[in-house]
């Protein structure tokens, strides 16, 4: 397979192997590792320290991290609670919610493509006596708005719909789930992770209560992201789950990660300067590999909503080939299948088996995940080692030969041996 792999040359400019797996993590941005620097070397105070001048100045930094990150999304700086990364807030925001509004109601709704942050989460507070619904997604990956209607009852206390997805890339309709959360009375939370600086997010306008970000999805640092709590209208609270000096107005004690927090400040500075340019870019390269891929593959399929959906990401079957012999034929270039993607099981992607995708199919797919550092040039070469390989790969496949003769494949009758 690498003999007919090294047939595709990569051009000049291409640097081998190539990152195209941004869903996942995205590198450091450049310009947030310069923000950090002091931070990690001579600014070592403790943001804590209220005696010293070292203490003041991680403090300074770190207010000011707080309204990067509150601009980003149409917060103010005292809304915003720092934390580990997005799986930490996940879970700060739903346990949190459910155990202090626990007279009110034990209701929680959510949605099958969750983060397992999330999904876990839920699964854990149903041990506890809650109940907890979980919304099904269209074909096309976005939920019903009269789904959501119907399951919200008198005991509801908490929605948690994520903005946008981590696979698919689809894009919920957060401002409508919203607007009927606050009609009803029902706290929103949102996992806008992947959402935020890529596509609308403002927790006014959407109506959003409580928001989980992360700094690694948005070119900052791992280890670091953020939970917005709202302040008024409603005045949300939240019941600490790491409990310790007070810190974070006592829903999350714990000596800050100060130069994690400027990163991720930096990363969400950068982001809303220039989230329309990169956006309109993003969605040009990944029109880009679409339209080469399909241009010379028959028998492929977009997963998700094209519509609604995040510019740099594209997630793509290849039927008739096998996922993982596809990965390992483009070895040199970083991206998820929907087979591996849930570690070590061989389990097909839970998020594509709900958009009702055959095993089969799911198996067969690939996650591009565009970036703000990837090139028109690395595009072209990617797309041009898909087409080779799934080509080389088809050759092989018996059930391609038999497609292409035209034999509809649900009506064989298969021996058994
Ligand atoms: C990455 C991700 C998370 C988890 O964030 P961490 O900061 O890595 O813990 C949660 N939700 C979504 C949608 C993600 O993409």
């Amino acid at each position: 397979m690498n003999e007919v792999a090294s047939q595709v040359e990569a051009p000049a400019g291409v640097n081998l192997p190539i990152y195209m797996d941004n869903q996942a993590t995205s590198p450091l941005d450049p310009r947030v590792l310069e923000a950090m620097m002091p931070y990690l070397t001579s600014k070592f105070g403790n943001a804590a320290s209220r005696n010293h001048s070292f203490g003041w100045e991680a403090e300074k930094a770190v207010d000011t991290a707080r309204e990067q990150v509150a601009k980003l999304i149409g917060a103010t700086a005292k809304e915003i609670v720092f934390t580990s990364g997005a799986t930490e807030s996940d879970n700060l925001a739903i346990k949190g919610i459910a155990e202090m509004y626990r007279e009110r109601g034990n209701h929680i709704v959510t949605q099958v493509t969750e983060h397992k942050a999330v999904l876990d989460t839920c699964k854990r507070l149903e041990k506890y006596g809650y109940r907890v619904t979980y919304l099904p997604v269209k074909a096309d990956g976005v939920i019903d708005l009269e789904d959501l209607k119907r399951a919200i009852d008198e005991k509801t206390i908490l929605v948690t719909i994520m903005a946008a997805n981590n696979e698919i890339g689809v894009l919920q309709p957060i401002r409508e789930i919203g607007w009927l959360c606050h009609e009803k009375g029902v706290l929103f939370h949102s996992d806008a992770v992947q959402a935020i600086g890529k596509a609308p997010f403002h927790v006014i306008d959407d109506y959003v209560d409580v928001a989980s970000i992360s700094a690694h999805k948005i070119y900052g640092p791992k280890g670091v992201g953020a939970l917005y709590v709202r302040r008024r209208n409603p005045r949300v609270q939240i019941a600490a789950q790491i409990d310790g000096g007070g810190h974070e107005r006592g829903m999350r004690s714990g000596t800050l990660n100060v130069p994690g927090i400027v990163g991720l400040g930096k990363a969400c500075e950068i982001a809303l300067a220039e989230m329309d340019t990169e956006a309109a870019y993003l969605r040009g390269l990944r029109d880009r590999l679409e339209a080469r891929i399909e241009a010379d593959l028959d028998f492929v399929h977009v997963n998700g909503s094209m519509e609604h959906r995040l510019p740099g990401n594209l997630n793509m079957s290849f039927l008739y080939v096998e996922g993982e012999s596809l990965l390992m034929g483009i070895n040199d270039v970083a991206v998820s299948s929907g087979s591996a993607c849930t570690s070590a099981t061989l389990e097909p992607s839970y998020v594509l088996k709900a958009l009702g995708l055959g095993d089969d199919v799911a198996h067969s797919s690939i996650r591009f995940g565009l970036g703000r550092f990837n090139t028109e040039a690395e595009v072209d070469y990617v797309a041009a080692r898909v087409v080779s390989i799934v080509r080389h790969l088809r050759e092989l496949s018996p059930l391609y030969e038999m497609v292409k003769e035209g034999i509809d494949l649900t009506k064989v009758e298969w021996q058994a041996h």
